[in-house]
């Protein structure tokens, strides 16, 4: 593999800064790893070679001019799948929107667009956002690079695949219940949920709203900073996009990394989120980081959220609650795939289910259904309008520790990368991957996920850190510490070496 690669996006975009290496280079060396190691990984969805080597040519051509660019100018970058892209295929991993090309760019994919990174191509997924192993796309799996034959967490497993591969240094996800953190966690990967409203969600196509954030997934904390600077603030096109700008967060993880100390932090270590159904090794991991953290100088307290044995259930009732009226603008009609039925009278109404049908896969269908349910007059209050109430008691529980601490953490998923097939055919065992990352979505929280070492079988895990709602930049400088005091453990993925081991 190219020596870049294994580079930061901060580093990359230094040596493009100062002119040791172009664009050009770059982009083209992210293209080739992707060439010898995709038709394995399957991390792509769609490949934009023409529009990347093109962007990476004028960002040559305009430095070589002495303009003035965006500091990541050049540094390529991969976008999961659900996040619109003008005249680039978009289709959230569903066979509904096969061959559809959005109108139109997300607010996020503007700001790239404008700061110049070029735009490798669009990660594989699981079918709109629903899952936690990419096994629900509708296009085949994503295998994780520390072991093809293990997931790579979902929904986000392509972007964390592409980036733990080091295919691209950089990439977008989406957390609605932790697509971001938990693929982060099981391919050694740096994932944040921003706080709900830090970045827009105009252009990404809508799973739960309530819960929806955008985020970065890269191999290093100052990276996930410096990309989270670049794609956040205030949107007027995002009706809860927050009216604040990004703090510097890249100037925070320098100076924590350089210090290696944050004065008088308080570490809470929420009893909750550990314990039963983690696995051991991912237990030992999370407790040696917080023993870490002391010797660093960290307070640790323990504190308890008891409404977070709740979040779950809760979850599971006002996702599916707004993905089905959100998925319902999905008629054969206005997007993607048409599909007519076979017999009988064209009428909307059959055409549209004639195209839900062909066009949704399963899990997709469990979730309309669940929502619809939950949703109907008879079963509102008992269901929808109890998980609303329980939502509420996990923000207040939230608000009453972190009266008390700087910022919660826990292990961000209860074990390692499991095998293909494992849970594909039991959605409750599916859906407890999510039990430690939910309740920073239900409150609006941002939290995020640093690789903190391996188990027995080499197999990355991923510690959580929680902030307050609009305390970003502290939970970064948190991250910046962990990172520092828990080695390079992306280094160690298997894939830096994949010509030797393949
Ligand atoms: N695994 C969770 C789910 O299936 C999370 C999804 C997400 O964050 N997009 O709902």
């Amino acid at each position: 593999m190219n020596d870049l690669l294994k580079k930061s996006a901060v580093e990359l975009a230094a040596m493009l800064r100062a002119g040791h290496i172009t664009s050009v280079e770059l982009t083209t060396a992210c293209l080739d790893r992707i060439d010898a190691l995709d038709g394995r990984i399957h991390a792509f969805l769609h490949l934009d070679r023409d529009g990347a080597l093109a962007t990476a040519a004028e960002v040559d051509r305009l430095r070589a001019a002495g303009e003035d660019l965006h500091p990541l100018a050049g540094v390529p970058i991969a976008v999961k799948d659900n996040m619109v892209t003008r005249g680039m295929p978009t289709t959230c991993a569903s066979k509904i929107l096969e061959g559809w090309l959005p109108p139109y760019d997300a607010t996020v994919i503007t700001k790239i667009k404008e700061a110049r990174l070029p735009i490798v191509g669009k990660t594989n997924m699981d079918e709109f956002a629903m899952g936690s192993s990419t096994e629900h796309s509708a296009y085949g799996p994503t295998r994780n690079p520390w072991d093809v034959d293990r997931i790579p967490g979902g929904s986000g497993g392509g972007s964390a695949a592409a980036v733990a591969a080091y295919m691209v240094p950089l990439a977008l996800g989406s957390d609605t219940g932790g697509s971001i953190r938990q693929p982060g966690s099981v391919t050694g990967t740096v994932g944040a949920k921003p706080t709900y409203g830090a970045v827009s969600r105009y252009g990404l196509v809508a799973m739960a709203s309530s819960l929806d954030q955008i985020g970065p997934v890269t191999r290093t904390v100052a990276d996930a900073a410096a990309l989270t600077e670049l794609i956040g603030g205030h949107d007027p096109l995002d009706s809860t996009s927050l009216p604040a700008p990004v703090p510097p967060l890249g100037e925070a993880v320098a100076k924590v990394a350089a210090d290696g100390v944050l004065a008088g932090l308080k570490v809470g270590v929420v009893k909750e989120l550990s314990g039963d159904g983690y696995q051991a090794e991912v237990l030992d991991a999370f407790t040696d980081t917080v023993e870490r953290l002391r010797r660093a100088g960290a307070e640790i307290v323990e504190v308890s959220c008891p409404s977070f044995d709740y979040a779950l259930a809760a979850y599971y009732l006002i996702m599916p609650a707004e993905v089905s009226s959100n998925l319902a603008r999905f008629d054969g009609i206005r997007y993607g795939i048409r599909v007519e039925p076979t017999e009988g009278p064209v009428t909307a109404e059959r055409v549209m289910a004639a195209t839900r049908e062909a066009g949704f896969g399963d899990e997709v269908k469990r979730r309309i259904i669940l929502g619809t349910h939950v949703l109907s007059a008879g079963y509102y209050d008992a269901y929808y309008g109890s998980a609303q109430k329980v939502r509420t008691l996990i923000q207040r529980d939230f608000d009453r520790v972190f009266g008390q601490v700087d910022v919660l953490v826990s292990p961000t998923a209860p074990t390692t990368a499991f095998a293909f097939g494992d849970k594909l055919d039991d959605p409750l065992a599916m859906y407890l991957n999510d039990i430690a990352t939910i309740p920073a979505n239900l409150a609006g929280v941002p939290a995020m996920s640093i690789p903190v070492g391996v188990d027995g079988q080499g197999l990355p895990i991923g510690f959580q850190v929680i902030a307050p709602a609009h305390a970003d930049l502290r939970m970064y400088e948190v991250a910046a510490l962990v990172e520092t005091l828990s080695g390079d453990v992306a280094g160690s993925c298997p894939a830096a070496n994949w010509e030797e081991a393949h």
